[in-house]
């Protein structure tokens, strides 16, 4: 189902009211307390500007961590309200003291048209994670309409993400979902119902067990699985392949084996590895087919021949989407696979492929590999993208308006 977006509030709306807006401005912090990656901010900025410039007054609420109900000062947002400060070019209020405090209801009274205040980390209290009523009702005290651009965090069914915009709605307010949010639900959701044949899905990563029901849900819709990472040893067990000394999940080889009977002309698995002793860095390494793997060996990434057919497979894609590293990508030499499949993508991409990139450490090699900007989109959210590929709702998605028929 489609939603509204911030696009289909009218004009008298959004002039001079509040607007609650949930972002996800969860970034990861560097050991001296900075922020390591602003990338969080930066992707919901457009929505923030475009609120803004129709004279909203903004009060923005998010995560940061897991600070287990209670204020704690390694996880304050204010860093982020700094950054943010500056990236708007505007002064960005921002709100300690608890979301029922008096202070709060003043502060979020003082903002004038295009005005934008943040509060506090919403998980200081405790109400956040449990949805509490109590909690979700001081959270749309503060806003006449409510926006999600939080993504990222859209699988919870929190206070800020659900709590709170359903008050909003039975207050007569409206609930849409912002730039961020329409864009990615646009290409995680929208774009692979109907994706462009042929269909390829490259995943890898350490584990299939955290991603059966993805595996599951888009063996039913693509033409190809290319399979890499760690993943590939539990096929390789499957197929009744020595592994040696490498990551392999011996509990799910009944479920490959499954998988490969199910859908195994689908099912496309490396036919080489390169192994290491160890998998550290600057390690010796050995390139392996894949029934030559010995009992010392540890697979640390996919093999040339395999990297061969993968990027003909993406190559050849009308849609291509990706989750899960081809190797140990931390750890060079064992990132190359990965970093190719990332070129691959971005080439395809160039030639008119649509690519999404989804998962958190994926989306990383996709930066690291310089490509980001040739991608055709790479999610914000880690648990969330993997969810909707898996084909779930997510409550934080569910609880927003459908789009109106003339809105479309
Ligand atoms: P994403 O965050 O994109 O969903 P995952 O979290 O599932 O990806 O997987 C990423 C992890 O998988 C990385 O830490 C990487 O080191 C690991 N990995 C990939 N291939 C292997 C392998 N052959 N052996 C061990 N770990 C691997
Ligand atoms: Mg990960």
């Amino acid at each position: 189902m489609v939603r509204a977006t911030v696009e289909d509030l009218t004009d008298r709306e959004v002039h001079g009211r509040r607007v609650f807006v949930r972002v996800d401005l969860n970034v990861p912090l560097g050991e001296d307390g900075r922020i390591a990656d602003a990338g969080r901010i930066v992707a919901v900025l457009p929505t923030l500007e475009h609120l803004r410039r129709r004279g909203a007054r903004l009060v923005l609420a998010s995560h940061l961590g897991r600070p287990d109900g209670a204020p704690d000062p390694a996880y304050s947002l204010r860093p982020v309200a700094e950054d943010l400060e500056r990236r708007l070019e505007q002064s960005v209020t921002f709100i300690e003291g608890g979301v029922e405090g008096e202070r709060t209801r003043e502060a979020v009274s003082a903002l004038e048209d295009g005005g934008v205040a943040l509060l506090e980390n919403v998980r200081f209290a405790p109400g956040e994670t449990k949805n509490d009523p109590t909690f979700a009702r001081a959270l749309a005290d503060l806003g006449d309409h409510y926006v999600s651009d939080a993504f990222g965090a859209a699988h919870r069914a929190h206070a800020s993400t659900v709590g709170a915009a359903e008050v909003v709605k039975q207050r007569g307010g409206r609930a849409v979902a912002g730039l961020l949010m329409a864009r990615e639900l646009h290409f995680l959701d929208e774009a692979l119902r109907s994706p462009e044949p042929p269909f390829v899905a490259v995943m890898g990563g350490a584990k299939i067990s955290g991603k059966i029901e993805v595996v599951d849900a888009i063996l039913g819709q693509v033409d190809r699985l290319l399979v890499g990472g760690a993943m590939a040893n539990t096929f390789f067990r499957a197929l009744g392949l020595e592994v040696g000394r490498s990551l392999v999940e011996e509990d799910r080889v009944d479920f490959a084996r499954d998988l490969l009977e199910r859908a195994g002309e689908k099912i496309v698995l490396p036919v080489d590895c390169v192994v290491g002793y160890e998998i550290v860095r600057d390690t010796e390494t050995r390139t392996r087919r894949r029934d030559e793997i010995g009992p010392n060996d540890r697979v640390g990434d996919v093999g040339p021949e395999t990297l061969r057919m993968f990027t003909e497979e993406v190559h050849a894609a009308g849609t291509v989407v990706w989750n899960g590293p081809m190797g140990v990508f931390e750890v060079p030499p064992f990132d190359r696979g990965t970093r190719e499949v990332a070129l691959a993508l971005a080439h395809a991409t160039d030639a008119g492929t649509v690519s999404i990139v989804g998962g958190g450490d994926s989306a990383a090699a996709a930066e690291a590999a310089g490509v980001a900007d040739r991608i055709t989109h790479i999610s914000t959210g880690g648990g969330a993208s993997l969810e909707l590929l898996a084909g779930k709702r997510l409550p934080g998605v569910e609880v927003l308006e459908p789009k109106a028929e003339g809105e479309r």
